[in-house]
């Protein structure tokens, strides 16, 4: 159990120039003398390391002479570490790791851990291994999981026997080599994950790849561990060269500042006569505490560029190698003792306690004697040899009994103190006060760390876990919001489902009605086309029997047929006739019809020819017509302007008989004037007579009285009145015969005006009868032609029935025309033998004619009928399927919305069930989140039996390895 001293290994690898620098055109400033391998010289300055790989190194070569013994170190229970050292972009990740699957191209960590494995294999059999392996980084000074990627600060801790550790790191249990691989995969890509510029962050963070291995014998019980730290450290150039700025900066600063605090700490472990190292200044340096003065085989390989660009950066690392070489560790197997061993143990050292308690005594004695100036002679003086023996032990014991109660043995404080005391006990200066003193800040300042341990995993874990609830209420705030918006969304399904449902059963409701009214309609249509297809049956029945009866009837016809063969004839006949009128009416129509042959009997097969012909006359009678027409119109025409001109002379004669009677009437009264002027003049002249007679008279009296003197004054007197009387008269007289001349002469005019309108009356009167007859001629030419027109008129009509009837007779005529000529000819030469049958044969046929027509619209209406219901049962018959596939069609509506009611219940159902699910996964989510809180999960221990490749078997469930037996195993 006794600690060994062993330096720490250093080894120096150089690469090859790379391009850059061989672009930049740097030389190769370092130099190899030939025949060795452990200097190296550059500019004139010689290192000697353990080992010096030169740029041609294989990985292979770099594994085999400076990381391979390891494996069995730490398969025997010893810690290890290898860590890379040096500037960036010198190596170290390609010597740690190098390409995971290429062989050639492996690094350290790849072939440790297949040596690891195979070495295993070889082993005896009754040992069992337990391998666990950590992946984590360290950047900022934070120790970031690199296997559980929300472990981003862990702490470090130390563990009973005051180890370092990494406090709550992943620990995966493997028990492969391509586990472990596979392990390291996951590292890296969630490395990659969480970084944008792996280059730059990998060359500021320290990676740190850690093997657990647990070993126990089976048989014996005996239990090793050993811890292997693989370490790819950051960077180590200075910061200025980098030009870095800002946050950059603090990094790097960072960076260097745990990389300055390895420098101290191995400067310190250099010395030697510190007694302080600053393992506490940084998470780095306290990782590797034991790996640095501490219990564990240490090789660190300095990684340097052979290029003179680096030349300084090559230095200082050679410097920090150089260093390191100095330190010391005092490596012991880390045993794991049982309870009787520790028992053994105890009681020896409790013998050995005993008996160095009697030495000390005994010493003391001896010192009483001293002081009290007594002199003790050689043989009584204690042993000094003894003492030194007895000193370590009191050490040891001391460490024993601390470590009583635990399950390992040192730590390095303990072996320092152990160091120290062994120290102090050889010089001999031994100052009990100043060891009291020592043991005493010893102790002082172990409680502080320890304070500060606890302080700081105190802020550590509050801290982790103000995060581990902030995120843990983020997520239950999201699953809250989640599960509340689920819950609605589920409600409002659930309502929408439900409303669905109301309105597919009330729709189905409806659908039931309308089946159930389409049934009742299905019921009525098949009573209906029961009904139908009986009246259809009896209407068959009743067509069978009118086909009976037709077939009766067509029999009689056919008699019939034969009998009205025999009409034909007088259909000839009728056809002569019409034929003879057609050549009647020609003659009417002009001459040219004249020389048309009458139809006999034996150009009757000239028939068509004839009426070729009659049709050609009465087209020709047509355009006859048509002239006449034309002139008629013309006559009509000229007729109207007749008229006319007649109705004007008519009113010119009203006219001038008019002016003769007002003529007539003036005359009238003109000889009434000179009859009464005549009758005026003849009482004047009456008067006159009276008047010479009173003259007379009065002259003779006169006379008598002129005897008498007085007479001749009367005399006088009455000769006055007489002259006066007389010559008024004669004034009178002359105006009158002035008047009357002048009347003459006007009578005179008078009567030659009334002699010249007598002659224009007389000349008119001649025009007048003259145009009379003329126009009773005209219309007696009107009517003739009028009268010619309507027969033409009726002519045609007569021609068009003709044609009409022709035509019909034609056709039949022309099917019928052979037979019927032959038929015809029999019958003429029957007729022309018996000529008196014709009369009753006419008679006869006339009823018959009568009885088919008859016959035929019986049939004609009967054939009506029979359609009409044939077509009403094909209607019907069309109608049933339609009804039929109507009824199918809302069968199926129905069905499908019974189906989607039936699935809309069932998928509400699930709805639910879901709903229910995912409410009781979310409460079972966070009871194991309050669970998770309470309690880390356990892990699941995977042994590995030395001896055994777990990949040849299959079937063992925990994959062991024991030593040994790998041959012997399949
Ligand atoms: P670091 O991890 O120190 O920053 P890397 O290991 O990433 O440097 O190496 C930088 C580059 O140099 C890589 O491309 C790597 O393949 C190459 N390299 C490093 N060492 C060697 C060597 N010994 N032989 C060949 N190439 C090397
Ligand atoms: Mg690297």
């Amino acid at each position: 159990m006794a600690a060994d001293e062993c330096s720490i290994r250093v080894v120096c690898r150089f690469r090859p120039l790379n391009d850059s620098e061989e672009r930049a055109g740097s030389k190769n400033v370092v130099k190899f003398p030939t025949d060795q391998d452990e200097t190296v010289l550059i500019s004139g300055k010689v290192y000697v390391f353990d080992k010096v790989f030169r740029s041609d190194a294989t990985q292979e070569k770099v594994y085999n002479e400076a990381a391979k013994e390891i494996v069995k170190d730490v398969l025997s229970g010893y810690n290890g570490t290898i860590f890379a050292y040096g500037q960036t972009s010198s190596g170290k990740t390609h010597t740690m790791e190098g390409v995971l699957n290429k062989e050639n191209e492996q690094g350290i960590i790849p072939r440790i851990v297949q040596d690891i494995f195979n070495h295993i294999y070889t082993l005896d059999s009754n040992l069992q291994f337990q391998i666990k392996v950590s992946y984590f980084e360290i950047y900022l000074d934070k120790i970031r999981d690199l296997l559980d990627v929300s472990k981003t600060n862990l702490a470090v801790h130390e563990d009973k026997n005051r180890v370092p550790y990494v406090k709550g790191v992943t620990e995966r249990f493997v028990s492969s080599p391509e586990e472990v691989f596979e392990t390291i995969e996951d590292g890296k890509t969630n490395r990659h994950i969480a970084v944008t510029n792996m280059n730059e962050h990998s060359s500021r963070s320290h990676s740190v790849f850690l093997i657990n291995v647990k070993q126990e014998n089976v048989e014996t019980e005996k239990k090793l561990t050993g811890k292997l730290y693989l370490v790819d450290l950051a960077g180590s150039e200075k910061v200025s060269k980098t030009g870095a700025e800002g946050q950059v900066l603090d990094e790097a600063k960072n960076i260097n500042k745990s990389l300055s605090a390895l420098g101290n700490v191995i400067s310190a472990l250099a010395d030697g006569t510190k007694s302080h190292v600053p393992y506490r200044d940084s998470k780095l340096t306290r990782i590797l505490q034991e790996s640095l003065g501490g219990n564990a085989r240490t090789t660190i390989i300095i990684c340097c560029s052979p290029a003179s660009f680096n030349e300084s950066e090559t230095k200082s690392t050679l410097e920090f190698g150089k260093r390191a070489k100095c330190i010391k560790n005092s490596v012991m197997v880390n045993e794991e003792l049982t309870a009787e061993e520790w028992k053994r143990r105890f009681e020896k050292e409790r013998e050995k306690v005993a008996r160095l308690k009697g030495q000390l005594s005994r010493a003391d004695a001896e010192l009483e004697r001293w002081r009290r100036g007594e002199t003790v002679t050689k043989d009584e003086q204690v042993n000094l040899l003894e003492t030194d023996e007895s000193l370590l032990a009191i050490s040891s014991t001391q460490s024993m009994s601390s470590l009583a109660s635990a399950a390992a043995l040192t730590t390095p404080t303990v072996g320092i103190l152990a160091a120290s005391a062994a120290s102090v006990a050889a010089t001999g200066s031994v100052v009990p006060v100043l060891a009291a003193n020592i043991e005493e800040w010893d102790k002082e300042r172990t409680t502080l760390y320890q304070q500060l341990d606890e302080k700081d995993d105190e802020i550590n874990n509050q801290s982790q876990l103000i995060e581990r609830l902030k995120l843990q209420l983020t997520e239950q705030d999201e699953g809250f919001n989640q599960a509340k918006k689920d819950n609605e969304n589920l409600q409002a399904e659930l309502n929408r489902l439900q409303q669905e449902s109301e309105s597919s059963k009330e729709e189905v409701k409806e659908v039931l009605q309308a089946l159930e009214e389409l049934a009742v309609n299905y019921d009525q249509k098949t009573q209906e086309l029961e009904t139908k297809s009986k009246e259809n049956e009896n209407l068959g029945q009743e067509l069978d029997a009118k086909l009976t009866s037709l077939n009766g009837i067509r029999e009689e016809l056919e008699s019939l047929r034969e009998a009205s063969q025999a009409q034909r004839k007088r259909f000839l006949d009728m056809i002569l006739v019409l034929l003879r009128d057609v050549g009647d009416i020609g003659s009417v129509m002009g001459g040219q019809m004249n020389e048309q042959k009458k139809p006999t009997i034996e150009n009757l097969d000239q028939a068509e020819e004839e009426f070729t012909l009659a049709r050609l006359y009465m087209s020709k009678l047509k355009t006859e017509a048509r002239t006449v027409t034309g002139r008629l119109t013309d006559l009509e025409v000229e007729k109207v302007n007749h008229q006319k001109g007649i109705e004007f002379k008519d009113k010119e004669l009203d006219e001038s008989r008019l002016l003769i009677q007002q003529h007539e009437a003036k005359m009238r009264s003109m000889l009434e004037t000179m009859k009464e002027l005549e009758e005026k003049k003849r009482n004047l002249e009456r008067t006159h007579d009276t008047i010479n007679e009173e003259l007379v008279k009065l002259r003779a009296h006169g006379v008598v009285i002129g005897t008498g003197g007085s007479t001749s004054d009367v005399q006088k007197e009455l000769n006055q009145q007489m002259e006066q009387i007389s010559g008024q008269h004669q004034k009178q007289l002359t105006t009158l015969r002035d008047e009357i001349r002048s009347k003459e002469s006007q009578m005179e005019i008078l009567k030659d005006t009334l002699q010249k309108l007598q002659l224009s009356y007389e000349k008119l009167t001649g025009d007048f009868d003259k145009l009379k007859k003329e126009e009773n001629e005209k219309s007696s030419k009107l009517q003739e032609m009028t009268l010619q027109q309507e027969r033409r008129e009726q002519a045609k009509q007569d021609l068009k029935g003709l044609e009409e009837t022709v035509a019909k007779e034609l056709q039949t005529l022309h099917n019928l025309r052979k037979l019927f000529v032959q038929d015809l000819q029999a019958r003429l030469k029957k007729s022309q033998k018996q000529p008196e049958a014709e009369e009753d044969d006419l008679g006869g046929s006339a009823a018959q004619k009568q009885k088919i027509s008859f016959l035929e619209n019986n049939l004609d209406q009967l054939t009506k009928v029979h359609k009409q219901l044939v077509r009403e049962n094909a209607d019907l018959r069309c109608e049933l399927p339609k009804l039929e596939k109507r009824l199918k069609a809302t069968m199926d509506r129905v069905k499908s919305l019974e189906q989607a009611l039936k699935e809309a219940k069932e998928s509400a159902m699930k709805d639910r069930k879901r709903y229910q699910c995912e409410v009781d996964r979310i409460k079972e989510a966070v009871r194991q989140r309050n669970l998770a809180r309470r309690t880390n999960t356990a892990q699941i221990v995977k042994p590995i039996r030395a001896g055994q490749n777990p990949s040849t078997i299959t079937s063992t469930p925990i994959p062991t390895i024991r030593g040994g037996d790998h041959s012997a195993e399949p």
